[in-house]
């Protein structure tokens, strides 16, 4: 009896070590697929939108096309090592009551005073910030300095594009239930690569923006009146879809992660009208106009005076060192801020 108990320890212990070690896998492959949220989507709106400007001002951005689509992304690594970054990925706008829209003042002098700065900082700020991002672009447009301009650009094609974002708007960021945890990466991860190359991004041309705090908060107005849809949506699509058919295994990079089938995402997709298309729509948009209101409010420098210069070494070096930094710094703040 001893013998057999010693044993079945035995066995225990070895399918303990054995979850541990599973575990281990799991959250290690769950890390590295983290790592990646929204990228595609991100970098691929800032590329749609500079088709969306005006000609004084295509050659100059799709000169620099591939540097504005490659620093899209730039937003999301900072957060990864940089405090205070996440809180410009979005805003909880769900925290401040019933009507948040009519009680949110949209400067933020008046907000501070009604909120203090630290509740702010708390739910996120990212309609102030597009403001403040769109300040900095104007004044690197008036001072004609290239590396500025290419930078602040894409980094602030980032921030509008999280803006169009439903999911982060709201507190229930990544779903309402623990059924829903995931639906974050599904909405701007998963749909868009598998889809976003056969959408329209024929959006019209950019147009000057007059009053750009109350354009921010209309992004945001309109993204967070989705996000009940994708939860609805979401719950009825979770119990009515064949349990084996919703998840596949996929090859990302050299591991195998479970994913949400072709057919339960396209699914997904006519529920919500094509939910995902219409917001990267909006956002390619958004992101063109306010490039170019950027560069009206500076005076509508003319850019051919920079189509002979280059990226400066030293903005390279910058470059070289942000990668390092991100790539070695550990998460801070909200995780997948994306
Ligand atoms: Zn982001």
């Amino acid at each position: 009896m001893q013998a057999r108990k010693s044993f079945a320890q035995m066995m225990n212990k070895k399918r303990y070590a054995l979850l541990i070690i599973s575990l281990l896998f799991v959250s290690f492959f769950i890390k590295k697929e983290a790592y990646s949220f929204g990228f595609y989507a991100h970098k691929k709106i800032n590329r749609m939108a500079v088709f969306c400007l005006p000609p004084d001002m295509i050659n100059f951005f799709k000169k620099h096309i591939e540097y504005l689509s490659e620093h899209a992304i730039d937003p999301d690594k900072r957060s990864r090592a940089v405090p205070g970054e996440d809180i410009k990925h979005y805003i909880d706008i769900d925290h401040y009551g019933e009507n948040p829209f009519d009680s949110v003042p949209h400067y933020w002098k008046d907000a501070v005073k009604k909120y203090t700065e630290d509740t702010l900082k708390e739910y996120g700020i990212n309609p102030w910030w597009i403001n403040n991002m769109l300040f900095s672009l104007t004044q690197a447009f008036k001072d004609e300095d290239l590396d500025r301009i290419l930078y602040l650009a894409s980094n602030f094609g980032h921030y509008i594009a999280d803006a169009c974002t439903p999911l982060h708007t709201s507190q229930w960021y990544d779903g309402k239930s623990f059924e829903q945890k995931g639906i974050h990466a599904f909405w701007e991860t998963r749909i868009p690569e598998l889809f976003a190359d056969t959408y329209n991004y024929l959006v019209g041309k950019a147009t000057y923006v007059e009053k750009p705090t109350e354009f921010a908060w209309l992004l945001v107005k309109e993204s967070h009146y989705a996000v009940d849809t994708i939860f609805s949506m979401d719950n009825h699509l979770r119990s009515h879809f064949p349990e084996d058919k919703k998840y596949v295994f996929e090859e990302k990079g050299n591991t195998m992660s479970r994913q949400f089938s072709r057919e339960y995402t396209l699914e997904f997709v006519k529920l919500t009208h094509n939910m995902v298309e219409r917001r990267m729509q909006r956002a390619v948009f958004a992101v063109a106009s306010l490039w170019y209101t950027a560069w009206v409010n500076a005076g509508q420098p003319d850019l051919s005076r920079l189509e002979n210069k280059e990226i400066s070494k030293k903005h390279k070096k910058e470059l070289k060192a942000n990668e390092k930094l991100w790539k070695t710094g550990k998460p801070v703040g909200r995780p997948n801020p994306e």
